[in-house]
């Protein structure tokens, strides 16, 4: 299992830092989430800060329905108003045809004092459909329906994309802009020199590279998507106020966390303990 684990995770954060190409996975019916990251164009300081929705007309209706989704959470509402209103901060946000069923985030930008003041959310035009792969999406896969689990809402899968992709947004604004904009330009040397040099993680060129950037590209990548996961779950766990619906899609991420996510577990734990009645539904 690590073995592959590493495979997939070079695989996916080769595809997602150099060019994104179509990641088969051959193994369940599971989608390749994040798409090529939009970049950021021409200075648009002409649009001033808040949130800019834009989105095609033929995509409008359904755009709506999951925003709508999104926004019946309080973590939802939450965290709309707080982009909305920072006045030092534009959140555009877009429906492509590109990688349908995910959805990307990128085009970030800061200022001088390495405040984030920019980001693109990209959303895909079928981000109802398709489930992202247990082991890096532990939160989203716990959605695919199960005989125990029936289908939840389009909508409802669509709406914790977006918790995820805010769950980026936010954890970039967060972290060290230096440091963040050192790893999107040393980890396409570092995939580089790998696949290059009969996989070997202890070249010193590579070593020197993870001591730069605070570990190896794929540590990095499942770092930034495990916090995306958790503010997937916050969606969740406000949207799904039935207990027994909660948790077994809670119990569904805990098996996922155990199975693959082992040493990120606490940022998913701290969201269970923060459930209002206090049930954890089987961690700890
Ligand atoms: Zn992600």
């Amino acid at each position: 299992m690590r073995s592959s684990r590493f495979a997939l995770g070079l695989v996916l954060s080769v595809a997602a830092c150099l060019f994104f190409t179509v990641v088969g996975d051959t193994s369940s019916a599971t989608i390749s989430y994040h798409g090529v990251e939009p970049v950021a164009g021409t200075a648009r300081s002409d649009r001033g800060p808040g949130i800019k929705e834009d989105v095609p007309g033929k995509y409008l209706a359904r755009y709506e329905a999951w925003k709508a989704e999104f926004l019946s959470t309080e973590v939802g509402r939450e965290q709309w108003a707080q982009f909305k209103a920072d006045p030092n901060f534009t959140l555009t946000i877009t429906v492509s045809r590109d990688n349908a069923e995910g959805a990307t985030t990128g085009a970030y930008r800061w200022n001088e004092q390495g405040a984030l003041i920019a980001a693109t959310i990209v959303l895909g035009t079928r981000l109802d459909e398709g489930y992202p792969n247990p082991i890096y999406f532990p939160v989203m896969n716990s959605l695919v329906p199960t005989e125990s689990l029936t289908r939840i809402d389009g909508n409802t899968l669509a709406a914790t994309k977006i918790a995820h992709e805010f769950g980026h947004v936010k954890r970039t604004s967060q972290v060290d802009s230096a440091v963040y904009q050192l790893q999107t330009q040393l980890i396409p040397q570092y995939n580089k020199i790998f696949l290059s040099n009969g996989r070997n993680a202890r070249d010193p060129r590579l070593v020197e590279i993870e001591s730069k950037i605070g570990g190896t590209p794929v540590r990095i990548w499942e770092d930034r998507e495990y916090w995306g996961e958790a503010n997937a779950m916050v969606y969740l766990r406000d949207r799904f106020t039935d207990e027994r619906m909660r948790c077994a899609l809670f119990t569904k991420i805990k098996s996922s966390v155990d199975l693959y996510a082992k040493s990120y577990e606490t940022r998913f734990l701290e969201i269970v303990r923060a459930t209002p009645n206090q049930k954890t539904c089987g961690w700890p």
